[in-house]
C-alpha cells in the first residue's frame, strides 16, 4: 500500500474524526492536527496519534493545550500562522482539508503549492475559488482527490476512462435532506432543531443545514465542475433518498456507472489516501438484499431555492461562487445562532448575488472581495 504521512485539518469535526479512524485501520502516519477550539478533543487525539505538531485556530484553546501537552513531544501552534505551518509540513505527503467553510482556502492553496496529495473534503474552497486552486494543482503537479461522497463515486466511476469527451454527464444523487417532499408554506416554520436531524448521514452543523436547504447539492454541483473540468449542461442531480448509489457517470453509449455503498464516509476519504490502491478497510459493507428498493426523483427546485441559486451562480461562473458561498456561510450562522428563519436562508443569499457585482477570472484578491462583499451584504440585510 502507498505509505502516507497525514497532515489532518480539522481533525476534532465529523470528517476529521471518521479520518482518523480510517488512518488507524489502515496504520499510516498522522504529521500534524489541527482544530479551531476543542482543546479536550484535540489532546486525546494528540496523545493516542503522536504528530510532530498540533494546531488550534483559537490563540487561547492553543495556549491551552499546550500546558495539556507539555509532558509529550508534540509541538503546539496557533492561529491561522499554526494552520499554515500545518499544511505545508515537510513530513507529510497528504493533507485532509477537512476544516469547514472558505477559512480552509489558504492552507489548500499552500498545501498545493508544496505539491502534495489534497484529500479535499472542504467544498467551500472549490467552490469560492475553483479557478484558481484547480489551476494551481496543475501548476505544483499537486493530486486533489475528492472526499466528499458523491465526487468519491463519480471519480471511482472514472476510473479506466482515458477520454474524457466519451462522457455525456455526471448524474449526483441527493438524499433530500430532511424535509425532503415539503412544500415552501411547510418549509416556512422550519426550526435549527428539525434542519439539523438528517436521515442517512451524521456531519457538522453547517452541512447538515445545507444538507436541509438542498445548498449543498448546489455547492456539490459547482464542486464537480471543477473537479471534473464539466461544463454545468452536462451535470444533473437526482434525488435518491436512501443514499446507496453515491453518484454515476453516463457514458455517450448510454452505459450508466454507479457507485454504491452504505451511507459511511470512511469510505470515500480511504479511498482519496489509497487511490489508485484499495485496501481492506472500516466501512460498512451493503447487504444488498435488505437495503431495500432504491427510488429516484426530481429535485424540487421551487421549494428549496438555495438549489435554483447555486444552478444559476454555476452557470454565471467568475466570481459567482464566492458570492453564492459567502452568503450562504453568513446566512447558515445567522440560522444556527436563531437569528433568522429558515427560508431566510435563501432570501439573504439571493440579496447578496443581486447586490455583488460578478466579475470573470477573478485573481484570489478579487475572489475574497465577493466573499467579503457578500457576507457583508446578507449581514446588513
Ligand atoms: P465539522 O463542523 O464537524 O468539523 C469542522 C472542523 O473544522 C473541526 O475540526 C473544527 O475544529 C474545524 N474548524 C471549524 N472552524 C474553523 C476555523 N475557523 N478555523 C480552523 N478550523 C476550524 O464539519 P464536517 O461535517 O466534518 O465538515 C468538514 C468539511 O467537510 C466541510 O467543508 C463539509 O462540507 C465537508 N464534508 C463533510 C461531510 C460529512 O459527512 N461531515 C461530507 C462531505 C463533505
Ligand atoms: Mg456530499
Amino acid at each position: 500500500m502507498r505509505s502516507c504521512c497525514i497532515s489532518l485539518l480539522g481533525s476534532t469535526g465529523s470528517i476529521g474524526r471518521q479520518s482518523l479512524e480510517v488512518i488507524q485501520a489502515c496504520g499510516m502516519k498522522v504529521g500534524a492536527l489541527t482544530a479551531n477550539s476543542n482543546v479536550a478533543r484535540m489532546e486525546e487525539q494528540a496523545r493516542q496519534f503522536q504528530p510532530k505538531l498540533a494546531v488550534m485556530m483559537d490563540e487561547q484553546a492553543a495556549a491551552d493545550l499546550k500546558v495539556r501537552l507539555a509532558d509529550t513531544p508534540v509541538r503546539v501552534a496557533g492561529g491561522l500562522e499554526g494552520l499554515l505551518e500545518a499544511a505545508e509540513l515537510p513530513q507529510a505527503d497528504t493533507v485532509i482539508t477537512a476544516v469547514v467553510g472558505m477559512v480552509g482556502l489558504r492552507p489548500t492553496m499552500a498545501a498545493i503549492r508544496e505539491g502534495k496529495r489534497i484529500a479535499l473534503a472542504n467544498k467551500e474552497t472549490l467552490v469560492c475559488a475553483g479557478q484558481l486552486v484547480t489551476e494551481e494543482a496543475r501548476d505544483f503537479g499537486a493530486k486533489i482527490l475528492p472526499v466528499d461522497s458523491e465526487h468519491s463515486a463519480l471519480f471511482q466511476s472514472l476510473q479506466g476512462c482515458k477520454d474524457r469527451g466519451e462522457v455525456k454527464r455526471l448524474i449526483l444523487t441527493c438524499s433530500g435532506g430532511p424535509f425532503f417532499g415539503k412544500t415552501r408554506k411547510e418549509l416556512e416554520g422550519m426550526t435549527r432543531e428539525d434542519a439539523l436531524q438528517h436521515p442517512n448521514w451524521s456531519m457538522g452543523a453547517k452541512i447538515t443545514v445545507d444538507s436541509a436547504t438542498l445548498m449543498n447539492k448546489g455547492l456539490e454541483f459547482i464542486e464537480a465542475m471543477h473537479l471534473y473540468q464539466m461544463p454545468p449542461e452536462k451535470i444533473s442531480i437526482v434525488v435518491h433518498r436512501e443514499s446507496i448509489i453515491h453518484s454515476l457517470v453516463e457514458y455517450c453509449d448510454n452505459a450508466m456507472i454507479a457507485q454504491m455503498g452504505t451511507p459511511d464516509m470512511r469510505l470515500p476519504i480511504q479511498y482519496a489516501l489509497t487511490w489508485p490502491e484499495r485496501v481492506v478497510g472500516p466501512a460498512t459493507p451493503l447487504d444488498l438484499c435488505s437495503c431495500g428498493p432504491l427510488t429516484f426523483a426530481q429535485p424540487d427546485t421551487e421549494a428549496f431555492q438555495c438549489l435554483a441559486l447555486a444552478l444559476a451562480a454555476a452557470k454565471t461562473g467568475g466570481t459567482a461562487g464566492a458570492i453564492l458561498n459567502g452568503a450562504n456561510e453568513a446566512a447558515v450562522a445567522l440560522f444556527l445562532e436563531g437569528k433568522i428563519g429558515f427560508l431566510d436562508i435563501a432570501d439573504r443569499v439571493r440579496r447578496a448575488m443581486e447586490q455583488v457585482k460578478v466579475i470573470q477570472d477573478p485573481s484570489m484578491t478579487q475572489v475574497l472581495e465577493a466573499d467579503a462583499a457578500a457576507r457583508e451584504a446578507v449581514l446588513s440585510a
